[in-house]
């Protein structure tokens, strides 16, 4: 869902500010006929969650959300017992209460809360303020949605130790399934790349890292990857499907998607055009995809390493020929490597990164690069 209110100024994801009188319906009729053009790839397989990802999705109504996910019922096997989450803002004033979103069929929420600092919030440019999480979180509680995760940032500008722990505090307290607790970074081709902020130092970074995470696990909340931390048996499903290499369909401007092909079993990873004005298009053309590549070997390997390894729980070795089609032998030697480093140790049929490999997961992904 490829709108928000307005742009923030450190986001590079594909969001757009809406225009004046966003084409809603039309869009939701978009996504409908492009999920029909990809039923092929998926026939006979159950669907075990949905994540409405944006931009902000919460500026859809709950009736566009309840058709969308009708819509899917019919055409796929999508389980009862599915993950379907809903990522919102605090302050987007369009949107319609938890309640009703539940009632559409939502049963997990993601809330872009980021900071619970007014000062800090108007320095990364959202358009909420404490006030509004507020809001979001008792309405989120009256619509009965437990499983809620809370996205939070550090590292922000302005921002010193003691506030960015307030803020993992304010967001314990506020008691969440999950909490994405991530550092800002400022990406090219944003806003915030064009003028810098003047940002903590990487010292001081750490120990917000560091601090924000002992008081996370304090409060029960396990790292189980690089920036999610949940209550027992709470991770976000969809992401560890993500995480484990499994695959995933895409539907929407500028979604990306990945899927073995039924046929042959090879890999495709495709993307749908960027632009909701030249995504919109394909009402009339029925063109949605801008890319399709079939996977190489080589890179097969490094896109499974580059994402089992970001779990705590590290590589499970029999999803490396289900995931790839290949053969654990091609990996085999720099696995070694890796082990004799110190930075990857085998156990039960895993590969885990050790507490040192933990804190050079970027190298280790680099080991098995093309
Ligand atoms: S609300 Fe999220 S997706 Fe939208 S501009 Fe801000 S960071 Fe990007």
């Amino acid at each position: 869902m490829p709108w928000c209110v307005r742009k923030c100024p450190y986001c590079d994801f594909n969001s757009h500010a809406m225009p004046g009188n966003p084409p809603l319906d039309e869009y939701i009729q978009a996504l409908l006929a492009d999920l029909e053009q990809d039923l092929p790839l998926v026939w006979g397989r159950p669907v075990k969650s949905v994540y409405f990802g944006g931009g902000t999705p919460s500026l859809f109504s709950a009736d566009h959300i309840g058709a969308f996910l009708s819509a899917v019922r019919a055409r796929l096997d999508l389980s009862p017992a599915a993950e379907i989450t809903l990522e919102a803002n605090p302050g987007t004033i369009e949107h319609d209460s938890f309640p009703a979103y539940a009632n559409a069929g939502i049963n997990r929420v993601s809330l872009g809360v980021q900071s619970f600092d007014n000062e800090a919030l108007k320095r990364i440019g959202r358009i909420h303020g404490r006030d509004e999480i507020e809001q979001s979180l008792k309405s989120l509680k009256s619509a009965g949605i437990s499983n809620f995760n809370i996205d939070l940032m550090y590292a922000l500008p302005g921002q010193g130790p003691e506030q960015s722990m307030r803020d993992v505090e304010l967001a314990i307290n506020a008691h969440p399934a999950h909490i994405s607790y991530y550092h800002l970074t400022i990406e090219p081709n944003t806003a915030f790349a064009a003028q810098p902020p003047q940002l903590p130092d990487h010292d001081v970074a750490w120990d917000m890292q560091q601090t924000g995470q002992d008081l996370l696990e304090a409060a029960g909340f396990g790292q189980y990857e690089i920036s999610a931390f949940a209550q027992k048996d709470m991770h976000g499903r969809h992401n560890m499907n993500y995480w484990r290499y499994g695959d995933f369909l895409a539907i929407g401007a500028g979604a990306h998607g990945k899927i073995t092909t039924p046929a042959d079993g090879r890999v495709q990873r495709f993307s749908k055009h960027r632009h909701p004005k030249r995504y919109l298009q394909g009402l009339e053309n029925g063109d949605w995809r801008a890319e399709t590549r079939i996977l190489a070997a080589d890179e097969l390997i490094f896109e499974f390493f580059l994402n089992q390894l970001r779990l705590k729980q590290g590589v499970y070795i029999n999803d490396f020929s289900v995931r790839t089609g290949l053969s654990w032998q091609l990996v085999e030697r720099r696995v070694q490597q890796a082990v004799e480093k110190g930075v990857l140790e085998i156990h039960d049929e895993r590969v885990i990164p050790t507490t040192l490999g933990w804190k050079f997961v970027n190298d280790i992904q680099q080991m098995f690069l093309p």
